[in-house]
């Protein structure tokens, strides 16, 4: 009864979404694929129960790619 429609706020931005399945899915494996996206500290911050919208998740991942460009630039 009361699982059906449960909705979460977002851990980044605090929105309320309702479809936080699936991007708690799509975060696992990007935690579980990517040791860089682990490492972000947003990522590292989250308890097992917080979960991160589709705009957000993209944000870090920008994040993440941005950071690992200018390291390799960095010489
Ligand atoms: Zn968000």
């Amino acid at each position: 009864m009361f699982e059906s429609t449960r909705s979460m706020n977002c851990f980044v931005c605090g929105k309320e979404k309702q479809d936080f399945e699936v991007w708690s899915n799509k975060l696992v494996i990007g935690i579980t694929y990517d040791s860089d996206f682990q490492n972000n500290d947003v990522i590292s911050n989250m308890s097992d129960e917080d979960i991160i919208c589709h705009h957000c998740i993209i944000g870090i991942q920008k994040n993440v790619k941005d950071n690992l460009g200018s390291k390799n630039n960095f010489r």
